[in-house]
């Protein structure tokens, strides 16, 4: 270790998020889990679900390091001290009909009287004045415990494991598979980095689309934890091997994932010396984050985490410097011939920033693959069974179907693909045989499920979940929430908001309005963040949650949540321009005063 290297100042309490290797003094002992059934332990469903969310979040098979209260996403927190968590669990507890809980960066600061239709939680984290919006400045004050990093769904309670962003994953591959190969991924090598929370997603997501994936991590941890929940198929731990399985794997046709144990530089310089080039080429290693995230080469885990506690400037600077390198590789690949997109995690600019003036050489995947999808007020949907009951999750699957019929649109037909594909047995399903039923993939923590429903389509499904609660078919209410990265919810140059039509990419009045509408239109909890995805300085975003809990007066907020919220992805891509949702505005007769376009 060079002797030059400068010592960090002694952490506090509060900065525990920041060393991943440190578990919080005696809470690593302390195992959290959501109450399951369909007891009130609050007053309301509404403040039930928000404390059986955030439970959920902290729960050992859910989060990534639940002892520092680390869900996902390098430091994402769903509270910033074990403390903080016992309050806001006091408060929910207590939390009466007409009032709501104020959360400041994961701490419980105030309890004020609203009404029965108003959010039981109101949540900001991570948010600065623009100008002090610096990791230095966020990681002082982190540093003092005065602030928390709540990533998207980590810090707003609906994460629900690494299925959450499955789909989307599966999306965007798919996508990228009829775009750039007119069919699916069959006989395509997909390599890729980065097998944590989200990132694991990504070798099921590429086999659902039929290709071959080859995934690098440097923790062996995260790829046993993937291959255990059968998120990827085997681990090799050399590279050449690791490369030559995968070759093979694509060159036969054969949809399978592997995982090797290296830094993802050394992975893709590899491939350089050999001159082979993947089909496709992303990354989902936490590069947002320098410090907390990304693993400079050369550096096992646990040594980064020496590292990383003691000498945090020089760490940052030598993750940056393997980043460069790590983009460089991608830009040369992408010159060979790879299909290379930017998978979220703004590792662009951090190379841009290091010095290396071609990085923004391949795109993001929000422009090449999903934006046409928000023009629609489409996005990511996701609901949880309170009651703990797969069953339940199974019934909500079985009468999406039906409310979806493949046939109406190409997006239905996806839907169907894509629920029908998360069933061991299909067939079960579809005639309604819920015994008979099981998941392929292991559900983590509370049964949950996601799948993208757009304008039109959200209230539907919302609806339809709430008159299950009320006949009693499931066993508890369900909770319906989605993750910030949405159609009309983010302001994120580097990710959603890229290359946005009439550039206005860096405006984040539409992210502020979409959280203003969703508490007037009575979300259960809302929340409003800054750095989500891609870090400090670079976005800003809002989430919501809606309780389905079977009331007739939860009808009407779902149905007025679940059409405003898709509405505001609307209104953001009509008013920058495109045609798609300016049509789709027509259609849904949205009333949009200016139409200037
Ligand atoms: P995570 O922290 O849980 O996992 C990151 C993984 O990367 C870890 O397993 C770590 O060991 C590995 N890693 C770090 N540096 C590495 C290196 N140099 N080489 C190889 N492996 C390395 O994070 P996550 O939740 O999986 O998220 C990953 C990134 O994706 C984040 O930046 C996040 O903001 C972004 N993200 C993108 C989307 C999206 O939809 N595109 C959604 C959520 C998150």
């Amino acid at each position: 270790m060079p002797t030059t290297l400068r010592e960090a100042p002694a952490k506090s309490p509060a900065s525990d998020a920041l060393h991943p290797s440190h578990s919080s003094g005696n809470e690593s002992a302390r195992t959290v889990r959501a109450p399951r059934g369909p007891s009130l332990t609050c007053k309301t469903w509404a403040a039930e679900a928000a404390l059986r969310m955030l439970m959920n979040n902290l729960d050992p098979e859910v989060a990534e390091r639940p002892a520092d209260l680390v869900v996902y996403g390098g430091r994402g927190q769903a509270a910033r001290s074990w403390p903080a968590f016992d309050a806001i669990v006091d408060s929910l507890r207590r939390l009466a009909p007409d009032e709501t809980l104020l959360v400041q960066s994961g701490k419980p600061v105030g309890v004020v009287r609203t009404h029965a239709d108003a959010p039981r939680v109101l949540i900001a984290n991570s948010n600065l004045v623009p100008h002090w919006a610096t990791q230095q400045h966020f990681d002082d004050l982190a540093a003092k415990g005065l602030i928390m990093f709540g990533q998207m769904t980590a810090g707003s309670w609906i994460y629900i494991g690494t299925q959450g962003i499955l789909q989307g994953t599966f999306e965007t591959f798919a996508e990228c598979g009829r775009q750039r190969f007119g069919g699916d991924l069959k006989h395509r090598l997909c390599v890729t980095a980065g097998c944590g929370g989200m990132g694991g997603a990504q070798p099921l997501a590429i086999t659902l689309a039929g290709g071959t994936a080859l995934i690098a991590d440097v923790d062996p941890a995260a790829l046993r934890r993937r291959l255990k929940d059968r998120y990827l198929d085997e681990v090799i731990d050399s590279v050449d091997a690791a490369i030559d399985a995968a070759v093979d794997y694509a060159r036969e046709g054969n949809a399978r994932s592997v995982g090797v144990h290296c830094n993802a530089v050394d992975l893709l310089e590899r491939l350089l010396e050999r001159n082979i080039t993947p089909d496709v080429l992303t990354d989902q290693t936490s590069a947002h984050d320098p410090l907390v995230g990304y693993v400079p080469a050369e550096m096992t885990v646990a040594e980064a985490a020496i590292v990383r506690a003691k000498y945090p400037d020089e760490y940052t600077a030598m993750s940056l410097a393997t980043m460069e390198r790590h983009v460089r590789a991608m830009v040369e690949l992408q010159r060979q011939g790879a299909v290379t997109f930017d998978y979220g995690n703004n590792i662009r600019q951090r190379a841009f920033d290091h010095g290396y003036q071609d990085a923004f050489a391949f795109k993001g995947f929000v422009p090449e693959y999903i934006r046409p999808q928000f023009c629609l007020g489409r996005g990511p949907f996701r609901w949880a069974a309170l009651s703990g009951e797969e069953r339940d999750i199974f019934i909500t699957d079985h009468e999406i179907l039906r409310l979806f019929p493949a046939h109406e649109s190409e997006y239905a037909a996806r839907l169907h693909k894509w629920i029908l594909s998360c069933h061991k047995y299909p067939d079960a399903l579809l005639a309604g045989d819920f015994d008979r039923c099981e998941p392929k993939f292991r559900f983590q923590g509370l049964p949950a499920r996601i799948c993208w429903l757009g304008l039109g389509e959200r209230h539907r499904a919302g609806l339809l979940f709430n008159e299950l609660v009320a006949t009693g078919r499931v066993a508890a209410p369900i909770v319906i929430g989605r993750d910030h990265l949405d159609c009309g919810s983010v302001a994120s140059p580097n990710r959603e908001t890229e290359a946005m039509k009439d550039g206005t990419d860096a405006v984040s009045d539409w992210a502020i309005l979409n959280a203003m509408v969703n508490i007037a239109s009575g979300a259960s909890w809302v929340s409003f963040h800054h750095g989500g995805g891609v870090g400090i300085g670079f976005s800003q975003h809002a989430g919501q949650v809606i309780v389905a809990d079977g009331t007739p007066e939860a009808a009407a907020r779902l149905e007025r949540v679940l059409t405003n919220d898709p509405a505001m992805g609307v209104f953001r891509h009509a008013d920058a321009g495109y045609d798609d949702a300016q049509q789709c505005a027509t259609r849904a007769r949205l009333d949009v005063p200016m139409q200037d376009w």
